[in-house]
């Protein structure tokens, strides 16, 4: 047993089908009055009636979240928060509305209550991303972890297939890179291992029949668990090349996630063998990026970069951001063993054909 520091923060969660009827009761809990609903430009109906419906309350609506989070967008959002003199946020959507909401929670200093309809997990982190000048960049603050989460797996069945697959592949990339942190802990690992498992059972049948409350409730889970990973242990080199390729060259978070995800196993493999020996067993594959690949293909995700717009004579560009700014990972981050990564990830080549073995799922 290796050393370890455990340090959680921790959200009142509200798991099931149908707990969002309790947002009323929740934001009363938090002592708000004044709610600011924030959500995507697609999400604005479904926030407009979850405004609506509460009572004695006098809520406002920002319905202008958008990914990766322009710095325009979050001063525009302040301003809104401002001028309503909100006292609570209320995030409803991804990634997308959460990390605005606390951009937004931060400046005033007021809760966030996020109800999450997609796996990316940002409601059980303390931090958000945004972008300014083409590089992204990141905020870690305790006040900014929302204080309740409302999980209702019945508010996922709207999300289409094409992006409930990648933002699965986004929830278990958290959960691979978990399992190697510099400062990995046992429950972590074990959440690592479990939130794997559920996304992988429940990612092909969410695609194929996405109103099964089972499988979406099992996925959801899942997401819970590798958010929580996320948000206590540090990742490693796959995020680091994820945030250089969404912020600089403006391309889909979880697509770019869901393709990165079995170059940058492959590219740890060596490094970390008990991580790999994990990810794979949870897969109930013999190799783990292999068993990441086949999971990608068999839930009609991109493998790709090509195929999401990445331009390829940006490949030099990433790997250098990429080198440049190392975040800790257990193999040595350098240019060409990452521009290498990227050129595999370009053309989509599955794991095994980049190693010149056959690695087939169990
Ligand atoms: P997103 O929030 O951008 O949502 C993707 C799309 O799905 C949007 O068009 C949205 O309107 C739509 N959508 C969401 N829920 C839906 C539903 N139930 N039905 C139909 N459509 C729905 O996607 P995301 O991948 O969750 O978030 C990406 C952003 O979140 C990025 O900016 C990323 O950096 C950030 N993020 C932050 C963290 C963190 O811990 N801070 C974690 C993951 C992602």
């Amino acid at each position: 047993m290796k050393d370890f520091l455990y340090d959680q923060p921790a959200a009142r969660i509200i798991f099931g089908v149908g707990v969002s009827q309790r947002l009323g009761e929740e934001v009363q809990r938090l002592d708000a009055r004044r709610p600011i609903f924030i959500a995507t430009p697609g999400r604005r109906k479904y926030a407009d009636e979850a405004a609506r419906s509460l009572l004695n309350m006098t809520p406002a609506l920002h319905a202008e979240a958008v990914m990766h989070l322009p710095i325009e967008t979050v001063r525009a959002a302040r301003e809104a928060a401002k001028r309503h003199d909100a006292d609570c946020c209320i995030a409803i959507g991804g990634g997308s509305a959460i990390d605005l909401s606390k951009a937004v929670a931060l400046d005033r200093g007021i809760p966030v209550l996020a109800v999450p309809t997609t796996y990316g997990g940002s409601e059980v982190t303390p931090f958000y991303g945004y972008t300014e000048g083409g590089v992204k960049k990141g905020v870690r603050d305790r006040k900014v972890l929302p204080k309740t989460v409302l999980y209702d797996p019945a508010l996922t069945v709207s999300l289409p297939p094409s992006i409930s697959g990648p933002s699965g592949m986004n929830a278990i990339a958290h959960c691979v890179e978990g399992l190697y942190a510099k400062n990995a802990n046992p429950i972590m690992t074990l959440l690592a291992a479990e939130g794997i498992r559920a996304l992988a059972r429940s990612l092909p049948v969410v695609v194929r029949e996405p109103a099964n409350l089972d499988a979406r409730s099992d996925a959801l889970y899942g997401a819970w668990l590798a958010g929580v990973v996320l948000g206590t242990v540090g990742m490693a080199v796959h995020h680091n090349i994820s945030h250089v390729l969404g912020g600089t060259f403006n391309l889909p978070h979880a697509n770019v996630h869901t393709i990165v995800l079995p170059h940058a196993a492959a590219f740890n493999r060596e490094a970390t063998p008990e991580a790999m020996h994990t990810i794979a067993e949870a897969l109930g594959a013999q190799d783990a990026a292999q068993g990441i690949y086949d999971l990608v293909v068999r839930i009609g995700a991109p493998t790709a970069l090509k195929d999401i717009g990445m331009p390829y004579e940006g490949l030099d560009r990433a790997a250098k951001l990429v080198a440049e700014n190392p975040y800790y990972n257990p193999r040595p981050v350098e240019y060409d063993s990452v521009r290498q990564l990227l050129e595999n990830a370009y053309h989509g080549k599955s794991p095994s054909s980049t190693r010149g073995v056959s690695c087939a799922p169990r």
